[in-house]
């Protein structure tokens, strides 16, 4: 299987995916923003098998309980988010969810969708084509 590289901007935090991303969307959600200082983040999942950290440590803060967002103690870049038990009626501690403009090549991400776009900042114009959800 394929194997394809990425992590964070000082390069402290390697990991590694196999396969390509399974799924992929753009959360405009407001924690996103916050904890990536940017409109909004494009998360990218594979298994949770699938997931490997090569070198590093990825430190984890979780201010919404279940819910850890994981960065580079380092440098600080957002690298991953999990979600305790279920969420939405969908159980997601079975994948890795990681900040697809992390890997060394994010244009084989393919974003299917863009979610929370009822946070969106009014300076972000969607004319990408891709279905919206309000929430997720
Ligand atoms: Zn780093
Ligand atoms: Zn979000």
């Amino acid at each position: 299987m394929e194997k394809l590289k990425g992590g964070c901007y000082c390069g402290t935090v390697r990991y590694e995916i196999t396969g390509r991303p399974e799924w992929a969307a753009h959360c405009h959600c407001r924690s996103c923003q916050l904890a990536l200082g940017g409109g909004f983040v494009t998360w990218a999942k594979v298994a949770g098998k699938n997931f490997e950290v090569t070198k590093g440590t990825i430190k984890t803060v979780e201010k919404t309980p279940g819910i850890r967002r994981g960065f580079c103690g380092d440098c600080g870049t957002t690298l991953t988010y999990a979600a305790e038990g279920e969420v939405e009626g969908q159980d997601w501690s079975a994948d890795a969810w990681f900040a697809a403009a992390t890997l060394d090549d994010p244009s084989v991400v393919e974003p299917k969708s863009h979610v929370f776009v009822s946070h969106q900042q009014p300076w972000i114009k969607v004319a990408d084509g891709l279905p919206v959800f309000q929430e997720f």
